[in-house]
């Protein structure tokens, strides 16, 4: 089984993000950028199904500048098999995304698309749900466990209260959920390794596909501030508080 793992390059999930001065966006320069945890856990599962000779290759795919570039370097140390990146300097959509991810899934013919649930700079979570629409496969969303067998997986997904198990024909589309595995640390000889590895570079123009904007952003701005806590000091106290000031009970 081929499988294709989309991976994003994001601000990192530890960094405290700035929203620009004018409004226009969040800061990114001079930011740590990483992969997106959700892709991270994608990638690992592909590896886990790989190692059990479930998936005989595994493609990641990056759509976004050349700095991207690091970003498919890092899934190919924890063990994917070569990359493709998209190479963009615009504001790209999920839209514009899964139909990226559509036409190179024309072309490599994978039959586990694998991305994450979501990316945690933009939370769109629509991705893998495009994809899965636009290619016209099944999908599984969610998934906190996958297995393989006979031609089809079985996905059990994390929905509101509680867990739901899917069976999916094959080629399918899955997105990976927090509780799915935990990521390995690539080690240094499987980093020096992924150096050699192939990444091909192509554009959306030579894939054809239009990936102009559908949405224009008006403003981004900080959450308000949270007020500062109080300490109290007794349990009476706090009651007093919740209902004299907090008028909660
Ligand atoms: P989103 O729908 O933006 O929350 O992203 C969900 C998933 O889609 C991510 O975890 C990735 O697997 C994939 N994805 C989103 N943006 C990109 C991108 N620029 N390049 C490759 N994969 C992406």
């Amino acid at each position: 089984m081929k499988v294709l793992v989309p991976v994003k390059r994001v601000i990192d999930a530890y960094v405290k993000v700035r929203v620009k001065a004018d409004g226009s966006g969040v800061e990114t320069q001079n930011v740590k950028m990483s992969m997106n945890p959700f892709c991270e856990i994608a990638v690992e599962e592909a590896v886990r199904l790989k190692e059990a000779g479930t998936a005989s290759e595994i493609v990641v795919v990056s759509c976004g500048p050349q700095s991207s570039q690091e970003t498919i370097r890092t899934a190919l140390a924890m063990g994917a098999d070569r990359g493709i990146l998209i190479q963009s300097d615009d504001a790209l959509e999920p839209l514009g995304i899964a139909k990226l991810l559509k036409a190179v899934a024309e072309k490599e013919q994978p039959e586990l698309v694998l991305l994450g649930k979501q990316a945690v700079d933009s939370d769109h979570s629509q991705t893998g749900q495009m994809l899965a629409a636009l290619l016209g496969w099944s999908q599984g969303t969610f998934a906190s466990k996958i297995q393989a067998s006979d031609g089809k997986l079985t996905v059990t997904r994390e929905i509101d209260g509680g867990l739901e198990t899917v069976d999916l024909k094959l080629p399918s589309v899955v997105t990976a959920d927090l509780r799915l595995n935990e990521p390995r640390y690539a080690s240094l000889p499987n980093i020096m390794k992924a150096k050699k590895k192939p990444i091909e570079t192509t554009t959306p123009a030579e894939l054809g596909v239009d990936v102009a904007p559908r949405t224009q952003v008006l403003k981004v701005a900080e959450p308000p501030a949270r007020e500062a806590g109080v300490k109290v000091a007794s349990v009476a106290d706090l009651v007093e508080k919740l209902k004299a000031e907090a008028k909660v009970i």
